[in-house]
């Protein structure tokens, strides 16, 4: 199914004039939005909470800061950028109490409003501009004059107009110099939690944490596995990320791909799929979303265990003694 995609010629600007934006919270994406946009001349104002490290941060950097209610109070434009197991609690506390009538509030993942932890009024717009990436590269693209691409969707459309507000924010963070993307709310929370757990943050770390054990327990050394299992995976997917999967096979020798042809498949078969079907309706039922929500509330038991369990593997002393004293770029 293809996709409608918006560049710079299909955005203005013009649609922010006489508006401000209210960046709520200053991390990862936050400060990137904040600074993109007031470098693009939007008037933009941070909200923080009382006491935050980062309102001297956002000052520094010349940004005007206020505390949360404030900073909504005095902005049509909302833009949630606070972790999203903390937005609930925000838009409630902070954020609905101060918001008038035929605002927009924004939001960079669909997490909140797709398993509806928020649910705006009906006479307010509501909308997403997602980048496809961290904070630090929304910010550094931007200054380097391009961008990082952005998924754009609209839940709420209550004044008519929610879509040029949107373009005209991917504008103003630089996202619509490369290239934003039509979705709705529901595909980016589902697409984004299926890629995070199933491939990015699950998938390969297991398939990594399997190669350097089947390895170890061969009785190969920890230097060499972590070398073949984890370090070289940059390089290969540098190449895919490059020039997709026959890029990368013509840039290996053939013996590599030759292998890759015959063991790739033993290794993710049909078992694989059918469990990664399993994890894709969690996320669509929200089983996940719920299970995710209850961790939160319950202190963060199973999260805080598998942190400690995972920072004690073989793979994470070798890596941390080799990345010190050999790999040094
Ligand atoms: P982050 O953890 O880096 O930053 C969160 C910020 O919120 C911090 O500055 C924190 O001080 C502030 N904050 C916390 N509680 C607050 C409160 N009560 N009032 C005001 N500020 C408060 O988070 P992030 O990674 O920038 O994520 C923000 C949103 O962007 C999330 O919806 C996330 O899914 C989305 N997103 C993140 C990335 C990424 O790569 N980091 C990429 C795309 C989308
Ligand atoms: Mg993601």
């Amino acid at each position: 199914m293809a996709c409608n995609m918006y560049y710079e010629k299909d955005c203005s600007l013009d649609f922010l004039k006489g508006k401000r934006v209210a960046v709520i919270g200053y991390g990862s994406q936050g400060k990137a939005h904040a600074l993109n946009l007031h470098e693009s001349g939007i008037d933009v104002v941070v909200g923080l909470y009382e006491g935050s490290k980062s309102i001297q941060v956002a000052q520094d950097a010349g940004l005007r800061v206020e505390l949360t209610p404030d900073a909504v109070k005095m902005a049509q434009v909302i833009m949630v950028l606070v972790p999203d197991e903390s937005q609930a609690t925000v838009y409630h506390n902070d954020i609905l109490p101060a918001m008038q009538s035929g605002s927009y509030l924004a939001f960079a993942h669909g997490f909140n409003i797709h398993y509806a932890q928020i649910t705006p009024e009906k006479d307010i717009n509501v909308f997403m501009i997602a980048p496809k990436g961290p904070g630090r590269m929304v910010r550094s693209t931007y200054v380097e004059g391009s961008g990082l691409p952005a998924l754009m969707a609209i839940h709420q459309d209550y004044t008519g107009d929610t879509k040029d507000i949107a373009l005209a924010y991917a504008a103003g963070i630089g996202a619509a110099r490369i290239g934003v993307i039509e979705t709705t709310f529901k595909e980016e929370t589902e697409t984004d939690l299926f890629g995070e757990q199933t491939i990015l943050c699950g998938g390969v770390i297991e398939l990594i944490k399997a190669g350097f054990e089947t390895l170890t327990e061969a009785g190969y050394s920890h230097e060499n596995a972590y070398f073949e299992c984890l370090h070289e995976l940059k390089l290969i997917v540098d190449l895919v990320n490059r020039g997709g999967l026959a890029f990368m096979r013509n840039n290996i020798s053939d013996t590599a791909e030759y292998g890759g042809y015959v063991a790739g498949k033993r290794i993710i078969n049909e078992d694989v799929k059918s469990a990664m079907k399993a994890v894709l309706t969690e996320v669509q039922d929200g089983t996940f979303a719920r299970n995710w929500i209850l961790e939160n509330q319950a202190g963060r038991p199973g999260f805080n265990m598998n942190k400690r369990i995972e920072s004690q593997h073989p793979i994470e002393v070798v890596g941390e003694k080799l990345r010190e004293i050999v790999i040094k770029d």
